[in-house]
């Protein structure tokens, strides 16, 4: 007797199969026609995933857009500034609200790991505080995990060093950091070495905001990576962003991305906010600003596409939906290949769960029963219509069911309802 049953999904390796579940854990994936439930599921024709999994967010910003002004000139820079004035008037309760808001959003789209940043440039540790009551608050249907992250730089802001410590002895769970941010190239570095040391002491993660600029001379992923090797971290440690490799020397880059392979260090790209805020300073031709997915890809290194922002001060669109991101990604490194759209979409599920180093996570026997049923019939296909999520169940639990939206059509001798949905690709 099983708990639940999703009953003839179709699988992202195109696998059709029924999958058992009983308490939180996935127990059978096989033909279940005779086997009984508490409750079933038709998931037939339907695409089964995993969970979506977003590994760069800023959910203490989240949400916030217009507060207490919009950015401008929609550069990096006015972000950074916009979201101190909003620091100044910020509450506790406010920030939790809205993360709390923005995790229902998540959780109705299927999306149930997250690693978001916190911003540690502030005395009282307001943000950390409500982030990690949110992270307690979502654990039975969201993984939270958060990144200690000295948004004003590590040696920019005075204070900024002892508060991320602060931080982090409160159970902040991932060391963060922004080198380019920091006033000198001598400056980011420093900084990137004191905290990759700083993750060795404690057996912890690193996750840098690295080379978030058009300047093809921001070449703090060379002492990450460097950092990594040096001090055993290899695996445990990602650059998000790297856009100002769109900009270097492709001499340079050849030198550089067999250090990153070597190092074990990932690449996290958020395309909808590279896309948006790189290249500002350009004239014509203007630069897309996203990092070189492909080539790193090519060389063995994990890349996995990032939200990163959902209505706060650096970006006024979003969603949350992890297909949005994935959609722009394969725009803006043309990946366009059937096996090039299949690896986007392994990119917002299977190696984001890796970087984010979730155990148990996976359509597999033993693995924990989190999965989204879509209303599409293979990746791809979810990709280009980023679909309706018809039913999410989290830990074995369904959490969040969607009926079918098909349009009414009101033409003579024309079909009476459209779905938009067509198999080219499986
Ligand atoms: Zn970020």
């Amino acid at each position: 007797m099983f708990d639940l049953i999703i009953k003839g999904g179709t699988l992202p390796d195109g696998r059709s199969t029924d999958i058992g579940i009983k308490a939180d854990k996935i127990t059978a994936i096989e033909d279940l026609s005779t086997a009984e439930a508490r409750e079933t599921i038709d998931a037939s024709g339907d695409l089964v995933s995993p969970p979506f999994v977003d590994p760069h967010f800023h959910m203490d910003a989240t949400l916030s857009y217009g507060t207490p002004r919009i950015n401008a000139s929609g550069t990096l820079l006015e972000g950074i500034g916009l979201w101190g004035e909003l620091k100044e008037v910020m509450t506790q309760d406010e920030v939790k609200a809205r993360a709390l808001e923005y995790c229902d959003w998540a959780a109705s789209l299927g999306l149930l790991a997250i690693r978001s940043h916190v911003d540690t440039c502030d005395d009282r540790l307001l943000g950390v505080e409500a982030l990690l009551d949110v992270r307690e608050t979502v654990k039975d249907y969201i993984d939270l995990q958060l990144v200690a992250f000295p948004q004003d730089g590590l040696y920019r802001d005075p204070t900024a060093h002892e508060n991320t410590l602060r931080a982090l002895d409160m159970g902040v769970d991932v060391v963060g950091g922004i080198p380019h941010f920091e006033r000198t190239m001598a400056d980011g570095a420093r900084s990137v070495t004191a905290l990759c040391e700083l993750a060795a002491e404690r057996g912890l993660m690193v996750d840098l905001h690295c080379d978030e600029t058009d300047d093809p001379h921001s070449r703090h992923i060379e002492t990450l990576a460097y950092e990594t090797q040096r001090l055993g971290l290899q695996g445990r440690v990602a650059g998000s962003h790297l856009t100002s490799m769109h900009s270097m020397d492709n001499y340079y880059v050849s030198k550089l991305l067999p250090l990153m392979a070597e190092a074990e260090v990932a690449a996290i790209p958020n395309p909808l906010i590279n896309i948006t805020l790189q290249g500002r300073h350009d004239t014509y031709p203007k630069r897309r600003g996203l990092t070189r997915v492909k080539e790193m890809q090519a060389m063995g290194i994990d890349v996995g596409w990032g939200q990163d922002c959902v209505m706060d001060p650096w970006y006024s669109m979003g969603t949350g939906d992890m297909l949005d991101v994935a959609f722009m990604g394969l725009h803006v490194a043309q990946m366009t290949s059937p096996e090039e759209m299949h690896r986007c979409f392994d990119m917002v599920t299977n190696v984001n769960a890796r970087i984010l180093g979730l155990q148990d996570y996976g359509l597999r026997v033993g693995a924990t029963a989190s999965l989204v049923v879509l209303d599409a019939g293979n990746p791809i296909e979810a990709l280009r219509l980023r679909p309706d999520r018809l039913c999410v169940v989290a830990k074995g639990r369904v959490i969040s069911r969607q009926s079918r939206n098909d349009a009414r059509l009101n033409l003579p001798g024309r079909p009476d309802s459209v779905r938009r949905r067509h198999s080219a690709h499986s």
